[in-house]
């Protein structure tokens, strides 16, 4: 009798390791709105990157992986980032809108964010709890500013990340590479490509 019950703890220590083991991932879409892609910040990289976001947005809804999409919506005259940069994505504008391509789906969450990273005052962190997610595939622009720093905040609220290095894009191949080489190397982010993606069993 002893014996079965330390083999039932042990069937249930295992079964609670299994369930930690598990990964519940949510699909990010960061920024694949107009003025990004070919508003006032346009950038042709980011625009290249359109079809495989696409794919593994498709791919995720097919296996009821979360899509949530997280894009500036800036507060005119208000927001810090106009110090720094130019007037984009305000709020309510074309800017501000998804591309054409990307459009989110009544199943999508979609969230707005002020700030760099999409956890800062959206309500994000919240979100994924309720959906039990633990890993964020990150995708869209730009690789070191709002993913990295969107990277930054997963990491110290012990999300993993997964960065599909052919769905995230920069101004220029110098700091896509740089900004990858740091989400490995410090954020402990997996590196890897949309068709790997797709082909894992997540469940
Ligand atoms: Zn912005």
């Amino acid at each position: 009798m002893g014996n079965r019950k330390v083999l039932l703890n042990s069937q249930a220590i295992l079964d609670d390791k299994l369930e930690s083991d598990f990964v519940k991932p949510a699909v990010m879409i960061t920024d694949m709105i107009n003025d990004f892609v070919t508003g006032i910040l346009k950038n042709e990289r980011a625009e290249k990157i359109i079809p495989n976001v696409k794919q593994l947005i498709n791919f995720a809804r097919e296996n009821h992986i979360p899509v949530i999409y997280v894009n500036d919506a800036h507060m005119q005259n208000v927001d810090v980032e106009f110090d720094v940069w130019p007037e984009h994505a305000v709020a309510d504008t074309w800017g501000a809108q998804v591309v054409n391509e990307l459009k989110p789906e009544k199943s999508d969450f979609v969230l707005q964010k002020r700030r760099y990273s999409a956890f800062q005052g959206t309500g994000l962190d919240q979100l994924l709890r309720e959906l039990k997610v633990d890993t964020l595939i990150l995708t869209g622009v730009v690789t070191d500013i709002c993913i990295q720093h969107t990277a930054a905040d997963a990491f110290f609220r012990g999300y993993k990340i997964i960065v599909p290095e052919d769905c995230v894009e920069a101004i220029n191949e110098q700091t896509q590479k740089a900004a990858l080489d740091y989400l490995k190397r410090i954020y402990g982010c997996e590196i890897t490509r949309k068709d790997k993606i797709v082909k894992r069993k997540w469940s």
